[in-house]
């Protein structure tokens, strides 16, 4: 395993943290206040365009993408760039055209779609013109067991009708958001794993309902287009819509849920940085008992903690990373896994700790911590329950001694 950076990585990584100097932390007041300005608007403020446009006049979109429609890098030249947009994890990932959910969709499309879906929805969402949103989740069942989901989605002559009720469907409240994957069971007799199929519909068709916006600890993630409870009533699409066979949609799910949860613990570590950072300057400048706060015992083992973690965060990410560019996702599972479990609690605690030290500042809207700290808790839930991922790690680690 060799972790240094080659010279393209090395060099897009000074490119974009040139353009996080230049673009991006200087436009994080203004976004934030045109967020709150405009209650009524989900998505970024409209200032995100010309972000876009500059990163990629820069060469720095779609670097997720490992082919060649996107920037072709590995994941291990990857996570280094993920990291740093997650300083900064509501602008620099919309900027670069690699936000969550739509680089799990447009892998989706990629590596699923027909030629005609790729041309209508694929090209769009490459090129930034159009957002989208995966919606699995329902409130009736227990979602983070797929094969629950019971939407239905029964073929009729040339289409496909669907019926069923969905939510924390990220992304959706965003009228951008022009495409929905809509996963659903095309056969209930089946056996457990292909009873489901994935399918687009296109947000404008009759019988779809965005209803609200989920809040998350008071948070409604406006500028990040939301997370919507949706209801599908007779909703009727082409046949063509459907992905690959009747039957894909667990393995298809499961196929996009790799890459997903790397890039979200890639960019999660950057969050962990920027708190530390925060920290450290906080703890430097504030004096409470006539000392600065970081002679503290307590506020220096933070400090140092935090460093421990995060780097051990890091390489395990990397190693994962690795695993998955040489021996491909599969083989990379349970590294997979481990770092989904390790990193969100991990960057919770890091994150908790630099509220902590910033006193109720910390809580407040005029720092990033307390809404990064919600949004961190989240990671626990979305793309699968800490305990879900702990019982199949544990059961892969006892088959070995069987
Ligand atoms: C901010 C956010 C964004 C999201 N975005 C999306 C999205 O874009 N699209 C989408 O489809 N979904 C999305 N989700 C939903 C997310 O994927 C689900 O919440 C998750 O899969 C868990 O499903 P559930 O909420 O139904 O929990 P349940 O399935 O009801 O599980 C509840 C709890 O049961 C426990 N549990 C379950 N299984 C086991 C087990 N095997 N062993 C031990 N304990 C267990 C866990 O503690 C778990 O938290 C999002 C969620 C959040 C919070």
């Amino acid at each position: 395993m060799d972790f240094a950076l080659d010279a393209r990585t090395e060099e897009l990584r000074d490119k974009l943290l040139a353009f996080m100097d230049e673009h991006v932390y200087p436009a994080e007041a203004q976004f934030h206040a045109e967020v709150e300005a405009n209650p009524d608007r989900w998505g970024p403020p409209p200032m995100i365009e010309g972000l876009k446009e500059e990163a990629r006049r820069q060469g720095l979109w779609n670097l997720f993408l490992p082919s060649k429609e996107g920037a072709g890098l590995t994941n291990l030249q990857y996570a280094p760039l993920a990291e740093i947009t997650g300083r900064s994890g509501a602008i620099a990932p919309v900027a670069l055209n690699c936000a969550a959910p739509d680089t799990g969709n447009m892998e989706v499309l990629h590596d699923f779609g027909t030629e005609e879906q790729k041309k209508q929805w694929l090209e769009p969402l490459l090129a930034g013109e159009i957002r989208s949103s995966f919606a699995m989740t329902e409130p009736d069942v227990a979602s983070s067991d797929a094969t629950n989901i019971g939407t239905s989605i029964v073929r009729d002559g040339d289409d496909y009708v669907i019926n069923g009720r969905k939510w924390w469907i990220t992304g959706a409240m965003n009228p951008a958001a022009k495409i929905f994957i809509v996963m659903g069971k095309t056969d209930p007799t089946a056996t457990r794993h292909r009873q489901q199929s994935q399918i687009l519909v296109p947000r404008d068709t009759p019988g779809v309902n965005v209803k609200r916006g989920m809040h998350v600890l008071g948070y409604d993630d406006r500028d990040h287009g939301g997370h919507a409870e949706i209801e599908f009533t007779d909703v009727r699409v082409p046949a063509s819509n459907l992905i690959a066979h009747e039957g894909d949609g667990f393995a298809i799910a499961q196929a996009r849920l790799g890459p997903g949860r790397i890039h979200h613990c890639m960019r999660s570590i950057g969050i962990a940085e920027r708190a530390i950072e925060l920290m450290c300057k906080r703890a430097n400048e504030r004096v409470a008992f006539g000392r600065p706060l970081a002679e503290q015992g307590v506020i220096r083992d933070w400090i140092a903690e935090s460093r421990v973690k995060v780097e051990q965060l890091r390489l395990l990410t990397l190693k994962t990373a690795w695993l998955m560019d040489t021996v491909g996702n599969k083989g990379a599972h349970s590294e997979i896994q481990a770092i989904k479990i390790a990193t969100p609690r991990t960057v919770e605690w890091i994150l908790d700790k630099a509220i902590q030290v910033h006193g109720a500042g910390g809580l407040s809207q005029d720092f990033p911590l307390a809404a990064a700290f919600a949004g961190i808790r989240t990671l626990r839930f979305a793309d699968g329950p800490d305990e879900v991922h702990k019982n199949s790690l544990a059961k892969a680690e006892l088959r070995k001694h069987l």
